[in-house]
């Protein structure tokens, strides 16, 4: 059944699966997660690995052909490094790919490539050593910089930096954009969403006002290039990055990488949306900015591959056809995967 395809009601072909596979993390982004973080998982509500691969060994079967983990921080999970091998070994899944905010790259980038992980996507908002203590509460920029020439050295192409782009932040969107001239990295923006904080405080402290849409990001760009004596950004199209994503990219003229912009509110992508979505204690949700989820941790626990395709199909059945604008889930960012 390998070569079958998964299509939802609205007849998007579905082949792209993101898992959860802790909602901890090392840092507490501000726009992710309340300052006093959530409260964890017990040990036994989170998908053993044993169940996640159950999961997408079915789901592999099912047309799904790319995974890619993310949490929480997908890195502080203990043997993720063999969870990568486990699923990059089964049959029907073509890449593998991890989410993550980069801090243990430099001790692990090497075994995860090893283990058969294709791609890496670093978030990283600013390149203010003191911003980015703000935005991360915890952090340390160093650390995420040397987690990206890890990546880089360790061989993942593409490399794709993403960035969350905040108005009360006041980022500089240029000096980002630039790190695409001199090395093979793909640095991305992406919409602030209201994602978790339910309706009273969505997003985090998420405000339509913080919003800002990719095109102004794109001529903040390009106004600095020009008034600086560079070349503003060109559609990229022979040098995009690989990836199933929803981002269009550009690209300084002669650039070694490009920039790429992501934008769920102005621009909704939902109807070439190819993705289900596992979180860590195994609940599918059909859509990011929706509460439906469906309880796979049961099925994938027994092993009955009949009783994980079932989940598998009705949420995949359940896919609304759009986001609707949706302000305010229940759950944040670090509890479902981003
Ligand atoms: N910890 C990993 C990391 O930060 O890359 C993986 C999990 S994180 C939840 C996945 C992605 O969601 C990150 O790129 C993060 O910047 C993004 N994200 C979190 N909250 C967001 C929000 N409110 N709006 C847009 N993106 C958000
Ligand atoms: Fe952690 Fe990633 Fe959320 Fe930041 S965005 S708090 S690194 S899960």
């Amino acid at each position: 059944m390998n070569g079958a395809l998964m299509k939802d009601a609205h007849g998007r072909v579905i082949d792209y699966l993101r898992i959860s596979i802790t909602d901890r993390c090392n840092l507490r982004c501000i726009y992710c997660m309340p300052e006093d973080g959530v409260t964890p998982l017990c040990h036994d509500d989170i998908l053993r690995f044993d169940e996640i691969v159950a999961i997408v060994r079915v789901a592999a079967s099912s047309g799904i052909r790319r995974v890619r983990l993310t949490g929480g921080e997908p890195l502080v999970r203990k043997g993720v490094v063999n969870l990568v091998r486990e699923v990059a070994n089964i049959p029907g899944i073509e890449d593998v790919s991890l989410t993550t905010n980069g801090i243990l790259l430099p001790r692990m980038a090497w075994d995860l490539k090893d283990a058969g992980l294709k791609r890496v996507n670093i978030s990283l908002d600013t390149l203010d050593a003191a911003q980015f203590t703000e935005i991360t509460r915890v952090g340390c920029l160093q650390d995420t910089i040397d987690g990206i020439e890890a990546a880089l050295e360790a061989g993942f192409r593409p490399v794709k930096v993403n960035a969350v782009a905040v108005r009360r932040l006041n980022q500089d969107f240029y000096r980002f954009a630039r790190m695409s001239v001199d090395r093979p990295l793909h640095m991305r923006f992406i919409e602030y969403m209201p994602v978790g904080g339910g309706e009273e405080d969505p997003g985090c402290g998420w405000d339509e006002g913080d919003v800002i849409t990719c095109d102004e990001i794109l001529s903040i760009i390009n106004d600095r290039a020009v008034a600086e004596g560079s070349s503003p950004l060109v559609p990229a199209e022979k040098s995009r990055p690989v990836g199933g994503g929803p981002a269009s990219y550009y690209q300084f003229p002669g650039a070694l990488g490009t920039v790429g912009f992501i934008s769920p509110r102005s621009r909704h992508f939902c109807s070439s949306c190819n993705r289900l979505r596992c979180t860590a204690d195994g609940k599918i949700m059909p859509c990011l900015f929706s509460d439906d989820r469906y309880d796979i941790k049961a099925a994938a626990a027994s092993g009955d591959e009949g009783a994980i395709r079932a989940v598998l199909n009705e949420a995949m059945g359940r896919k609304p056809d759009e986001h609707h604008h949706r302000v305010g889930t229940e759950r944040g960012m670090s509890q479902i995967g981003g």
